[in-house]
């Protein structure tokens, strides 16, 4: 399915960024408006290279303004919805905001996608939404058990997706995907986070024992993922997207020390995160029958994100401050 125009949001974000960046190099006659509130997460800088591309505009604006949102969708006839409060631990603290725009938020997308008979609507969900699992992988048919204030409201947003595609028809498709890394991506979220307090010479937090395992997948497969969705999945459906490589904390911390020339003394372990999931795994059979998988493998993938923090220290250092 070829796309004219596509209005993203959350495009000054760690993966809409990158799925904006992914498109216009992929899709040259395909323009997009990005709608991001710019919070402390949304970043004009991680899209600096594009300001004097003609296929992009970039608008600054709340998803739960309606008004707003409304007059933008009259323009575009796809959408891919990355905007939301993405940081479980702040969830934990005050989960207020991230009711307000994972779920007021998405639900005036719908609202103003119907009424401007939007082609294609891709929501950008998470693993999260089933909860934990101590054996085995999830697929998209198993029940949600989503366990923080963030979790939670993107599976509540998830169901509100696939209802109006049940009531009204909507062509939405819903994504699950396992845990991001790569440039651009916030130094509050672990490897980053890792990567360059290790540059400064500072210690890294692991939460409990720090034996939580996680399924990596590098983010410019995520954005493939989501295209190849965008493209060839079917409305109503519910597509998982994961990496194939579930490590544990403690496996990724001690990659980033080997490749920064530490070692285990700067490692410091912190009380454990509250309703910490243990495990998460998704099955991606659904999406590799259709004839997708992901293209990097992690290891590889880990050195390249290692040592774009490393190139591009006047990125990430103001934001640590
Ligand atoms: P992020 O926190 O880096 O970016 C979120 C972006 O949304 C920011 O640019 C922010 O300014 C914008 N935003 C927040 N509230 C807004 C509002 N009310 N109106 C308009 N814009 C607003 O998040 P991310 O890691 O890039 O995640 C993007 C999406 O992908 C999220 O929906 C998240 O749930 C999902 N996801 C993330 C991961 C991951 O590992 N990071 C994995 C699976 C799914």
């Amino acid at each position: 399915m070829k796309c004219s125009k596509m209005l993203v949001t959350g495009g000054c974000g760690f993966i809409g960024s990158n799925f904006i960046r992914y498109i216009l190099e992929k899709w040259p006659e395909c323009k997009i408006i990005n709608l991001d509130k710019l919070t402390y997460a949304g970043n004009p800088d991680n899209l600096k290279d594009l300001e004097s591309n003609h296929n992009y505009d970039f608008i600054q604006g709340d998803i739960c303004q309606y008004e707003l949102v409304n007059e933008l969708m009259s323009s575009v006839d796809q959408v891919v919805h990355f905007a939301a409060e993405s940081h479980v631990d702040r969830s934990i603290e005050d989960g207020d905001v991230f009711v307000k725009t994972n779920v007021l938020g998405t639900h005036t997308l719908l609202r103003c996608a119907l009424e401007n008979k939007i082609d294609r609507f891709i929501h950008v969900s998470t693993d999260e939404v089933y909860g934990s699992i101590k054996e085995g992988s999830f697929t998209e048919t198993d029940i949600l058990k989503p366990s923080s204030p963030y979790s939670s409201s993107k599976a509540s947003s998830d169901l509100l997706a696939l209802s109006y595609y049940t009531t009204y028809g909507l062509p939405v498709i819903v994504t699950r995907c396992t845990n991001n890394f790569g440039p651009y991506q916030y130094p509050e979220k672990l490897i980053p986070l890792f990567i360059t307090n290790l540059m400064d010479d500072k210690k890294v937090p692991i939460y409990g024992t720090g034996l939580n395992v996680r399924d990596w997948i590098y983010v410019e497969d995520h954005c493939a993922g989501i295209d190849f969705v965008r493209q060839w999945g079917k409305e109503g459906e519910i597509y998982n997207i994961g990496g194939g490589s579930e490590l544990t904390n403690l496996d990724i911390t001690y990659r980033i020390l080997e490749a920064l020339g530490k070692d285990e003394s700067m490692v410091q372990y912190v009380e454990d995160r509250r309703g910490h999931d243990y495990r998460y795994s998704l099955d991606c059979t659904k999406l590799k029958q259709l004839g997708w998988q992901p293209e990097h493998d992690f290891d590889s993938s880990i050195k390249k994100t290692i040592q774009w923090y490393m190139d591009n220290r006047w990125w990430w250092e103001k934001l640590k401050q």
